[in-house]
């Protein structure tokens, strides 16, 4: 167990920290602390680290549960460089291009490649009127990554003036439009404007509803592309938990936190279900917001006061994943495919707003055996493909009758368009429903991504990196700023790790 004697944060350094959660932002805390010096211990509900990023293994099958496009790969080695360590001596990155494969049902194509030639040409031959449009909109989506994601994407937002202090760059970006309006001023063609306004999604945002500034997701990617860890984001995972330990970190796996316990207005340490206590200095929470303050700080003024209030605020959807295993891999896939539904709008605002499942859906393919072929037995193929849908606080659908027939539904789909013979090869097959969103990872109403990032949402209007009452209890991960998606994530830890020794200092 960690020392106890809790320290004093403001003014003296703290000795000993409790992270809750190894998702990819609970992960990077624990790394920043440590490597800054602070004992810290990393206390995980599941059997394995990552979070969303968990990892099943099936009959010589490797799936990625969660991300699978790796982005802005120098925020993972900025961890390492804290540490004094090499990010190469760890995990191997491997590019992947084009970036994504785009499809539609009537046939239409698009690759989306960083190369400006073939962008160029793609969209010359689909409308050219919209070259000169996207050149416009990339300039846009620069200046939003300039000033949404380099400067302020791993500040803390911690006071209202922090806020006012961002305004004016942000009303010059027009940041209360959304995504999709933004797109469609310099982008006339619909599937061309799908297909520069689609990326929100990635990060649990609306299009229709989300601020323009994740318009800067494009730029981000341009700049510096999109990887694959060799061996499946699973092994970046590994990577991160290894220098963590190397650095002499501790990881309790199988460990859930049933209570935050506190003194006064302090943070003093952590009680697990099965019994055990953990103390220390400070204790950041990187579990679901709502679950931290309405569950493990339940039965403290605050943590009532703030659950209720957050429970009061807009969730983004949730998804249905559905990993398979093929006996053989199928060629003609890209690693990243999109799959366009006939509906676009419409569905949208049913997966964010109905109350029941829509009969069509738009659909995300991996196939990461086109970049890595171990992660599946010789010749064979690894997949998932992802269905957004409703959070269950929308649509309390019962997912153990609705997962197997959505599964088969989907299936079928894939068979007769994209994956011919799949059906007759398919060895192994498992599904993740809103239902296990809730279970596994206590995400509240089973969302995906947390708070819905609209700007209301967002920055100081978002769960603080650090309590407002409880100055020793801080945050980091999808519910906190900037918000979810792996480099969110990451820079949410730059952020609090920030607030920690900056205040100690
Ligand atoms: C299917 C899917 C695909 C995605 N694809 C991409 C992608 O390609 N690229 C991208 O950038 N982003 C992607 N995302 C988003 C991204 O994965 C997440 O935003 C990010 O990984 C969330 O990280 P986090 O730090 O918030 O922690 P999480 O991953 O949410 O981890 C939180 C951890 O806390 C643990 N926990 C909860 N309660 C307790 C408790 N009481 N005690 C102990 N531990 C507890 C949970 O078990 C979990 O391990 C995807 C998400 C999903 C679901």
């Amino acid at each position: 167990m960690i020392a106890p004697t809790p320290v004093a944060l403001s003014g003296s350094r703290p000795q000993t920290a409790i992270v809750i959660g190894s998702g990819f932002g609970g992960l990077s805390l624990a790394i920043r602390l440590q490597a800054a010096g602070i004992q810290t211990t990393l206390l995980e509900k599941r059997d394995k680290p990552g979070g969303r990023a968990y990892v099943y293994e099936d009959q010589g099958f490797v799936f990625d549960a969660g991300p699978t496009v790796i982005t802005d790969p120098s925020a993972l080695q900025e961890l390492w460089a804290a540490a004094g360590r090499r990010m190469e001596d760890y995990v191997t990155l491997l590019p992947v291009s084009p970036f994504y494969r785009l499809c539609w049902e009537d046939g239409y194509q698009f690759d989306y490649a960083n190369d400006q030639a073939e962008l160029d040409r793609q969209i010359a031959a689909k409308n050219p009127a919209d070259v000169e449009g996207y050149r416009r909109f990339l300039a846009y989506s620069r200046a939003v990554f300039e000033e949404g994601y380099l400067k302020l994407g791993t500040v803390p937002f911690l006071h209202f003036r922090d806020m006012i202090r961002a305004g004016p760059q942000l009303a010059k970006l027009q940041a209360w439009r959304s995504v999709y309006a933004k797109v469609s001023e310099f982008i006339t063609d619909e599937q061309l404007r799908q297909a520069f306004s689609f990326h929100s999604l990635l990060v649990g945002g609306n299009p229709f509803a989300t601020s323009s500034i994740y318009a800067l997701i494009h730029a981000l990617e341009r700049e510096w592309g999109v990887w694959f860890p060799k061996g499946g984001t699973g092994a970046l995972v590994r990577g991160m938990v290894k220098l963590f330990e190397d650095i002499g970190g501790r990881t309790e796996l199988s460990a859930e936190a049933e209570r935050i316990e506190t003194e006064g207005a302090r943070a003093t340490g952590v009680v697990l279900k099965d019994g055990r206590r953990f103390t220390a200095d400070l204790v950041a929470s990187n579990a679901d917001v709502v679950h931290t303050y309405a569950g493990l700080l339940g039965h403290t003024p605050r943590g009532e006061k703030e659950g209720k209030r957050l429970k009061g605020k807009r969730f983004s959807m949730s998804l249905f994943v559905l990993y398979f295993g093929l006996k053989r891999h199928q060629p003609q896939l890209q690693h990243h495919t999109v799959l366009f539904g006939p509906r676009y709008r419409p569905l949208i605002n049913e997966i964010f707003k109905a109350n029941t499942l829509a009969t069509d859906f738009s659909l995300y393919l991996h196939s990461p055996c086109a970049t890595d072929p171990s992660l599946a037995p010789d010749g064979a193929g690894s997949y998932y493909v992802l269905s957004p849908v409703p959070h269950l606080g929308n649509a309390p659908l019962d997912w153990s009758v609705e997962g197997p027939r959505y599964a088969d539904r989907i299936l079928d789909y894939l068979e007769a368009r994209y994956m011919p013979g799949l059906r007759a090869d398919l060895v192994t097959q498992r599904i993740f429903t809103p239902n296990d969103f809730q279970s596994e990872l206590n995400a509240h109403h089973g969302s995906a991504f947390s708070l819905d990032p609209v700007l209301t949402q967002s920055a100081y209007f978002r769960a603080h990196n650090q309590d407002d009452a409880i100055r020793n209890l801080f945050f980091v991960g999808a519910g906190t700023h900037p918000g979810a998606g792996v480099p969110g994530v990451v820079g949410s830890a730059k952020a609090t790790a920030g607030l920690i020794l900056n205040q100690a200092a």
